[in-house]
């Protein structure tokens, strides 16, 4: 099963009088524990494209079939309870909390969405906090920690609820190139690990060179589809 298939997927933003197609007939396919990046300049439908996926907007015509689900078909509600049991969110600017510590941001989707048992919330936790790296931080808060260092809370926190996608738009945005690179990596080690698929999009040449599939947009048209396999590790 395909995890994601859009079929002429077109949005049109409708602001006043005037209509902003911002995406415009796109098809692809994205398989299940794959590693992919959107890539285009700004204004190239990167933001629509991944809303979309993540159920945040609705097509204006053409298909976009999430996990077997029509997204068409969910309500605002349904469209919640979806993302919640299947997808997590990574930030440009991470978009942790600010009173709370490492531990508590990766915690906050079990309290807050899925009420996991005080025990096995703790294991999962202690389980991702490893996973990233970031176990002797458990205790910080995002002010006492770097860029790097938030956006793998945050990578943490987009897979403690195990996901079956983690989208990303641009995630590397605000880190300087050397940590953006390793957010890649780590992400992409993730991916390895958990099985989960990753779906980011970027600007950044060195970013993108770390996808396994690139799909190239231009004008809210997928121009091109390259695949390699995983770069070095
Ligand atoms: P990217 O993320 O690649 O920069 P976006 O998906 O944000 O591209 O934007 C694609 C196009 O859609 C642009 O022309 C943008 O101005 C337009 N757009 C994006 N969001 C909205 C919106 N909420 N209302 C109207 N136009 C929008
Ligand atoms: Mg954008």
């Amino acid at each position: 099963m395909s995890l994601v298939i859009a079929q002429g997927l077109s949005k049109t933003y409708r602001t006043g009088d005037i209509d902003v197609p911002a995406i415009k007939g796109a098809d692809f396919v994205i398989e299940p524990a794959s590693f992919v990046a959107f890539v285009g300049p700004s204004g190239s439908g990167k933001s629509t494209l991944l809303n979309l996926i993540g159920c945040l907007d609705h097509p204006s015509s053409g298909k976009l079939t999430v996990l077997d689900t029509d997204i068409a078909t969910l309500d605002r509600r349904a469209a919640a309870d979806f993302r919640g049991r299947n997808i997590g969110f990574i930030f440009q600017d991470f978009n942790l909390v600010p009173v709370l510590t490492a531990y508590e941001n990766i915690e906050y989707p079990l309290i807050m969405v899925q009420q996991w048992p005080a025990a096995k919330r703790r294991e999962q936790v202690m389980r991702l906090l490893k996973a990233v790296d970031m176990e002797s931080q458990a205790n910080k808060r995002p002010d006492q920690m770097s860029g790097g260092q938030k956006q793998r809370v945050a990578v943490a926190r987009a897979l403690v609820s195990n996901a079956k996608m983690v989208l990303a738009d641009e995630p590397t945005a605000n880190l300087d190139h050397d940590t953006a690179y390793r957010i890649i990596e780590l992400m992409r080690r993730m991916r390895d690990e958990f099985g989960t698929t990753f779906i980011f999009s970027t600007h950044d040449p060195k970013v993108m060179a770390e996808a396994e599939t690139t799909y190239t947009l231009e004008d809210g048209r997928v121009l091109s589809r390259t695949h390699q396999e995983a770069a070095h590790a």
